[in-house]
């Protein structure tokens, strides 16, 4: 019997250009949407995160924007993300590895 199920480990990956469709992603509960404080983002996206209903977005003084999503984004729907084609570039350039 296995008393200890042993998670994978990962390292996060910021590329470059933005893509779409990892099947990387398919076994994973979304750890990244869980595991970081906060999205950064841009103002258009805030506004569009906004206007999609996103209770937890903070602004600072400093003029950066960010989506809080400490113990799990609220877009996330089950392991998966709700706002998929609408996410933010930072959300769609993050990628990650086993180590
Ligand atoms: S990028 Fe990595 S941590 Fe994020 S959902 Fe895909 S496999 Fe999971
Ligand atoms: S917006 Fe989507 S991809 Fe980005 S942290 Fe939230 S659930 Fe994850």
């Amino acid at each position: 019997m296995e008393l200890f199920k042993r998670k994978r480990r990962r390292h996060g990956i910021l590329l470059a250009e933005p893509f779409d469709g990892s099947e990387h992603c398919c076994g994973c509960e979304a750890d990244c949407c869980r595991g970081f404080p906060s999205v950064e983002l841009d103002a258009e996206e805030y506004s569009s995160l906004e206007s999609l209903g996103a209770k937890r977005l903070e602004f600072h003084l400093d003029g950066r924007f960010f989506l809080l999503i400490e113990n799990g984004c609220e877009f996330l729907d089950g392991s998966r993300c709700g706002i998929y084609h609408q996410r933010p570039s930072i959300c769609r350039r993050f990628s990650c590895r086993d180590s």
